[in-house]
C-alpha cells in the first residue's frame, strides 16, 4: 500500500517569528518548513499527492464557535488599523471567574479567544489555517469514501485549538474538523458513524477532548508526556475520561517525562486495543513527531527507527486511517522520522485480512 496525501501551499502563509515563552520572546520553533519537508518526502517516496479544495466555512463551523471564526478571519486587520499596535497578535487580557460578557474590542477579543499566549497571529494565518482545515476535510473524505490510508500535511497543528479557543501554535482543529467531516459519509456509506481519534503528539490534546468530552461517536485517546510536568499542564490527566453521554469515550495516557520507547509502546498497544474495541468505522491520527528523542521539547524518548513500529501497530487495527500533522519540531529530522512511520504504516500486513493494506 502506498499512501495517498493532501496539501495546500497556503498552510505556509502562517509565519510569525516569535512566541512568548516562560517570560520572554523567543523563536516559533513551529515553521512552514514543517509541512514542505513533509510534502517533499511524500513525492520522493511517490505518493499520490492532491491539492485541496476549498470546502468553505461549514466543515470549521461544525466544530468551532461561530464567534472564534468571525475572530480569526478579522483580527489581524482589526488590530493592525489601530495605532500603536503591532504587526503581531498576542493578547495582554484573560477571561477570569465572573467575567461573563462577550467582548467588542479587538484586544478583549485577543483574549477570550485564547487559552495561553503561545498561538500568535499574523497577516497569513487565517488564510494557513483554513487551507490546513481544508487538507484535513479533503482526507477525511478520501479515507470516510474509499476507506484508503491518507497522510494530511497539515500545520500549523490543532490538536490545542478548542471550540472557542486557539492555544499551543493551534488556531483551528483539524483532527477534529476530520473526525466530523467523517461520520455523516460513513453512515450515508451504511458504515457505523463511529470514529476514533488517536493522539500520538508529546502533548495532550487538550482542544480535540474539550470538543468531543460529552460525544460517544468520536473515541478520543491521547498518550502524552504528564502534564503534571508537560504543556499544557491544565489537561491529560488520567482521571479525565468525558461526561455524560460521553462518559468513558475520552481516554488520557499521561507518561512520565523522559518515557522510554518501550514503556511508550507498551502503552500504544494498551491504547489500540481500546480503540479495537469501540471498533470505528475510520480512525484520524494526531500524528505529532514531538515525542521524538531528539526534539527540543523532550517529553517523550521514541527514536527514529520506533516510529515505524509506530506506523505498524497503528496500521494493524485495519481500520481506515487518516493521518493529520501536528506537533514535531526537530526540523531536520522531521523527513527521517515521517519515512519512518511510513515504513512501518505501509509494510503492515493485517491479521486476518489478505489485503496488504
Ligand atoms: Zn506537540
Amino acid at each position: 500500500m502506498t499512501i495517498r496525501a493532501v496539501h495546500h501551499p497556503d498552510v505556509a502563509l502562517h509565519h510569525p517569528e516569535a512566541f512568548f515563552k516562560r517570560g520572554q520572546m523567543v523563536p516559533m520553533p513551529e515553521l512552514p518548513r514543517r509541512a514542505s519537508a513533509a510534502v517533499e518526502l511524500l513525492t520522493a517516496r511517490g505518493a499520490a499527492l492532491e491539492l485541496a479544495p476549498d470546502y468553505g466555512p461549514a466543515p470549521r463551523g461544525a466544530v468551532h464557535t461561530p464567534e472564534l471564526l468571525r475572530y480569526l478571519e478579522t483580527a489581524h486587520a482589526r488590530w493592525t488599523a489601530r495605532p500603536g499596535f503591532s504587526d503581531i497578535i498576542i493578547p495582554n487580557v484573560f477571561q477570569g471567574p465572573g467575567m461573563s460578557g462577550y467582548p467588542t474590542d479587538i484586544l478583549g477579543l485577543a483574549g477570550y479567544h485564547a487559552s495561553d499566549l503561545s498561538a500568535p497571529i499574523c497577516a497569513g494565518t487565517w488564510a494557513a489555517v483554513a487551507a490546513a482545515a481544508n487538507v484535513a476535510v479533503h482526507g477525511a473524505r478520501i479515507v470516510a469514501e474509499t476507506g484508503e490510508a491518507v497522510y494530511a500535511a497539515c500545520r500549523p497543528p490543532g490538536h490545542h485549538a478548542s471550540r472557542d479557543r486557539i492555544g499551543g501554535f493551534c488556531f483551528l482543529n483539524n483532527a477534529a474538523i476530520a473526525a466530523q467531516e467523517m461520520l455523516p459519509l460513513l453512515a450515508a456509506e451504511g458504515r457505523r458513524p463511529r470514529v476514533a481519534i488517536l493522539d500520538v503528539d508529546a502533548h495532550h490534546g487538550n482542544g480535540t477532548q474539550e470538543i468531543f468530552w460529552e460525544r460517544e461517536d468520536v473515541y478520543f485517546v491521547s498518550l502524552h508526556a504528564d502534564p503534571a510536568e508537560f504543556y499544557p499542564y491544565l489537561a491529560g490527566f488520567r482521571g479525565e475520561v468525558g461526561e455524560g453521554r460521553g462518559r468513558g469515550f475520552t481516554r488520557n495516557y499521561p507518561l512520565p517525562v523522559g518515557t522510554s520507547e518501550v514503556d511508550y509502546l507498551d502503552a500504544l498497544a494498551d491504547a489500540l486495543d481500546l480503540i479495537h474495541a469501540y471498533g470505528p468505522s475510520a480512525l484520524v491520527v494526531s500524528l505529532g513527531f514531538d515525542a521524538y528523542e531528539g526534539d527540543p521539547y523532550q517529553g517523550l524518548k521514541v527514536s527514529t527507527p520506533g516510529f515505524s513500529r509506530l506506523g505498524g501497530m497503528i496500521a494493524a487495527l485495519g481500520v481506515p486511517t487518516l493521518l493529520v500533522q501536528e506537533g514535531g519540531y526537530a526540523i531536520d529530522d522531521l523527513q527521517a522520522n515521517l519515512a519512518s512511520f511510513l515504513d512501518g504504516f505501509e509494510g503492515t500486513t493485517i491479521k486476518g485480512n489478505d489485503k496488504n493494506a
